[in-house]
């Protein structure tokens, strides 16, 4: 492709654009996909060829390219009150009312609400509250953070050091001191031979509470996890594991921060991940679903205790100095306030519990592929990992970019997904029916047997 023709959109983005999570490399040789419109579950690029999100856009665009009431939502508030902060103790009406409705359904002791614009600064600000916390505590030595090998909690200083994947932290001299790693609960990949699922779990628990003793308990502030870890795999947590590790964080006083970027807001059958594996968290962090991706919001909501440290502190220094101009953007809590209704109103808990008896069914027979090592999904996510050798869980030489064929075949018949290495990781749209759900895996399972004929 000749991306020095002026006026096209791809030449000017070779030029001048630096694409997030994008070699710049392929953007300048090949030119970016160019995306111009969208309905229901589709997108289409400037050609006019139509594709399925089965990614969501990036796990987000929950209700799909078209919904008519967000539009409507952020028009309204545009023209009633197109911006205000929350600083000073202002607030403009949705930004409250959003507050309050996500303190009907977030999980119990959950009831105060702090807004960003992204899962990123979401995370940044929980992390600062857990720091707050424990200064208000008079614990100022209890700061280090503890996150699991393949987590994703965003790309800011603080939130890349948590995020345990080496592209989003090397060359940016990440991590920052005071984060700790320790195992992901994925049985597959990590337990042993002769290790039920159960004991690999307890293994890790174990392997947990050596490592806070290691560190010395005193020096730990929290734990934070992802119900399913998503960008790392679509990790769907090994047995029991969550049961395990909770009362270990309980007793060495540990704050347990759920990452529900990606799980929130019907994801995974429940309202919450944290509904789907009983957590019970001191602090969580929501974005992406609370807006269907229409607009750019994201909140942490805390737990009264944490909150009694913040007001503590605030009292000490005269103020929480924390906050973003455009945190809890009134056009933003506008549409979030009207996605919740939606969510409400069309019972997406059900309807995502019924489709994806669907999509679980159609993910799980793709287990038998011959490209194919495990299946692994809950709700509406899914993820395929394919291996060189299905009995030695051998993975393929990195160089034959396995998950890369595979998606430009699913490209050319117009299924979009998202392929971590040779994982390929499925999210669609909330809104997908059976039918749509059939032909996502059609699509899928053509490709594959499309590669598996070429090697
Ligand atoms: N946490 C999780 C679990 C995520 O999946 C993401 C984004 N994929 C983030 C945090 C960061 O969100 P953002 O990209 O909006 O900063």
């Amino acid at each position: 492709m000749d991306v020095t023709q002026l006026n096209s959109l791809s030449a000017l983005d070779a030029k001048h654009h630096l694409h997030g999570s994008t070699n710049p490399r392929t953007v300048i040789e090949n030119g970016a996909m160019v995306v111009t419109g969208g309905s229901g579950i589709r997108i289409v690029d400037e050609d006019g060829k139509q594709y399925i999100e089965g990614l969501a856009g990036l796990w987000c665009a929950a209700l799909g390219f078209d919904e008519e009431r967000l539009v409507i939502a952020a028009e309204k508030q545009m023209r009633e009150m197109p911006y205000y902060h929350s600083f000073l103790g202002r607030a403009p009406a949705p930004t409250i009312k959003l507050a309050e409705a996500l303190s009907r359904i977030t999980p119990a002791g959950i009831n105060r609400f702090f807004f960003a614009c992204s899962g990123s600064e979401a995370i940044d600000s929980a992390i600062k509250m857990v720091w707050y916390y424990n200064n208000a505590k008079g614990r100022p030595q209890k700061k280090k953070i503890i996150s699991r090998l393949n987590s994703y909690h965003g790309v800011t200083v603080a939130g890349a050091s948590l995020t345990r994947l080496k592209i989003n932290q090397d060359g940016f001299d990440l991590p920052i001191d005071g984060f700790v790693q320790v195992p992901c609960p994925h049985y597959y990949r990590f337990g042993r031979d002769g290790e039920t699922e159960y004991e690999f779990s307890m293994r890790l628990a174990e392997e947990l509470e050596k490592t806070i003793l290691e560190e010395g308990p005193e020096t730990i502030a929290a734990f934070f996890a992802e119900p399913v870890q998503g960008a790392g795999g679509v990790i769907i947590p090994s047995q029991g594991y969550f049961d395990l590790i909770q009362p270990i964080l309980k007793k060495y006083d540990i704050l347990f921060v759920v990452d529900e970027v990606i799980c929130g807001f019907c994801r995974t059958g429940n309202m919450f991940g944290a509904d789907t594996y009983n957590l019970k968290p001191d602090i969580m962090t929501m974005a992406k679903g609370l807006s269907a991706g229409y607009q750019p919001i994201s909140a942490v909501g805390i737990s009264d205790e944490v909150f009694e440290g913040v007001l503590k502190l605030g009292d000490e220094k005269g103020a929480f100095g924390h906050g973003f101009t455009f945190g809890g953007h009134p056009v933003s809590a506008a549409v979030a306030l009207e996605t919740l209704n939606i969510y409400q109103e069309r019972d997406m808990v059900g309807h995502v519990q019924a489709v994806s008896q669907t999509f679980q069914r159609r993910l799980h027979a793709l287990a038998d592929h011959a490209l194919v090592g495990e299946t692994r999904g809950v709700g509406l996510l899914g993820a395929v990992e394919m291996v060189a050798d299905k009995s030695s869980k051998e993975k393929f030489d990195p160089a034959l970019n396995m998950g890369t064929q595979v998606f430009e075949e699913t490209k050319k018949n117009g299924l979009l997904f998202r392929a971590a290495g040779d994982t390929l990781l499925l999210c669609p749209p909330l809104i997908v029916m059976d039918s749509d759900v059939n032909e996502i895996f059609d699509i899928l399972e053509n490709a594959l047997n499309t590669v598996a004929n070429r090697i």
